[in-house]
């Protein structure tokens, strides 16, 4: 029992996060970072921190994650960090050649107040940066927000240094596609293909964190979104933002700077949640939904029929990032499961009124929590109080599972104990069948391991 200590009683407490329920913002920043083509992110602020976030996103994907770091040490801890970044901005364009130096702050920077927009305009006219290559950043303290507040920060950024007013508006989208795996950007590339959409997908980090085994080690894979296409993203018709936490300040960024209309939407996790994304995007595009999309809904409404006898009633605790919770909890209530406990350590405003409209009064006894006292320890409490047949959620929850003997499908970031969710989706009708599979996997390999020996069944 690795968490024997856990008491089923919740008792008041103040200032105290026992196992958050969210990782650091430089993450999310990095992250997204990784979604421009041939790019490079810079962590402004100690090694240490640095090695923490690669080794967290590198055990996720699995994918050797680069990235440069200021290397802090007492000197600029005490007199800023300005002659480490344009040092640093010199270095990497001489020896990595990188398109695009993409610099997040960290705690550290953020306490010293080192301003790096003003950093990145000396280390143009010191002719550090050569030319047609690109320096942007983002602030990313750590004693706010989470890895999702980073992302939806470098996103920011990114339109910030490079969407700009064109003379010829194109018909294309943008999409932004909230933190998700590589394998749903594709697949939502692959959705709006079908139904013939030029789109600009936005950071894009399938092709560079799924990249394929060739043999040959490539610094920037093929894949991300260019610096071409980010430009363009201020003549697209709308944006997309899927995802309010990761993906509404972006989108409503670039609407206040170019006037391009931001559309927001939850995270096409789900069948209903899928269904708005598509119906969206059809009437903005004026577009008819093509037969291949409408058989996917087909052979997940098919699938959700077979399975509803195995989901019916069962209490699911949830936790991770905001806009995964609430897509999940959606779909989970349309399984006709009922999503009990949802914590999620990322703070924001529409969280419980997005929870409380995802769910429309189906699961009344749901408790929502969210913020510095929603972690893993309140999550588990609520567990021991009264139980739950299934937990959704990132690696953290393991020790809950093994503890309780519940049933466990790890869903959202990290996961870093398992290898193959970066290839398969989760979004869409296709990644719906998938969750499904996975929550019927593991409620039934429970039964069949806690059944008593009379009651083994070789048929479910
Ligand atoms: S919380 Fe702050 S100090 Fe800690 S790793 Fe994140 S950025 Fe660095």
């Amino acid at each position: 029992m690795l968490l024997r200590h856990t008491t089923a009683e919740v008792l008041p407490r103040e200032a105290l996060t026992v196992n958050p329920a969210k990782t650091c913002q430089p993450i999310g920043a990095m992250y997204a970072a990784l979604g421009i083509h041939r790019c490079l992110p810079h962590s402004h602020g100690s090694q240490g921190c640095c090695a923490y976030h690669r080794s967290t996103l590198t055990r996720h994907y699995k994918e050797p994650v680069m990235a440069a770091t200021s290397s802090f040490t007492e000197g600029s801890s005490v007199f800023g960090g300005q002659a480490n970044l344009l040092q640093a901005i010199q270095n990497i364009f001489a020896v990595y050649d990188p398109d695009v130096i993409a610099v997040h702050t960290t705690c550290l920077s953020e306490t010293i107040g080192d301003d790096v927009p003003q950093i990145i305009g000396k280390a143009r006219d010191e002719k550090k940066i050569p030319p047609g290559k690109q320096v942007i950043h983002a602030n990313t303290p750590s004693y706010v927000g989470s890895h999702v507040t980073g992302f939806a920060n470098m996103v920011r950024g990114m339109i910030d240094y490079f969407s700009e007013k064109s003379a010829a508006p194109t018909a294309a989208i943008n999409l932004i596609p909230g933190w998700v795996e590589p394998a749903d950007m594709r697949e939502i590339k692959r959705l709006a293909d079908l139904l013939e959409i030029p789109t600009i997908l936005f950071p894009d980090t399938s092709g560079v964190l799924d990249a394929p085994q060739t043999g040959k080690h490539e610094f920037y894979p093929k894949g991300g979104t260019t610096v071409e296409a980010l430009r363009q993203t201020g003549a697209s018709r709308a944006t997309f933002a899927l995802g309010p936490t990761a993906s509404e300040p972006g989108a409503r960024h670039l609407q206040t700077k170019l006037g391009v209309p931001a559309r927001v939407l939850e995270l096409p996790i789900g069948l209903r949640a899928t269904d708005r994304f598509i119906n969206a995007l059809r009437a903005v595009a004026h577009v008819k939904v093509p037969p291949e999309i409408t058989e996917e809904r087909g052979r997940l409404l098919d699938m959700m029929t077979d399975m509803h006898q195995y989901f019916y009633g069962r209490r699911v605790a949830l936790w991770g990032d905001p806009d995964q919770l609430v897509s999940l909890a959606e779909f989970l209530a349309d399984l006709d499961m009922r999503p009990v406990y949802l914590v999620t350590g990322t703070p924001g405003k529409r969280f419980e009124a997005r929870m409380e409209a995802a769910l429309a009064g189906r699961v009344p006894e749901a408790r929502v929590r969210q913020g510095a006292a929603a972690d893993m320890f309140l999550m588990h409490q609520w567990i021991k109080s009264q139980p739950v047949d299934l937990l959704v959620g990132n690696t953290y929850g393991k020790y809950i599972a093994r503890d309780e003997n519940i049933p466990f499908v790890r869903h959202g970031f990290p996961i870093l104990d398992r290898v193959g969710h970066t290839y398969f989706p989760t979004a869409s009708y296709r990644g719906a069948l998938r969750i499904m599979e996975m929550i019927l996997d593991a409620l039934l390999d429970h039964k069949d391991r806690t059944s008593p020996e009379e009651s083994f069944e070789l048929v479910l």
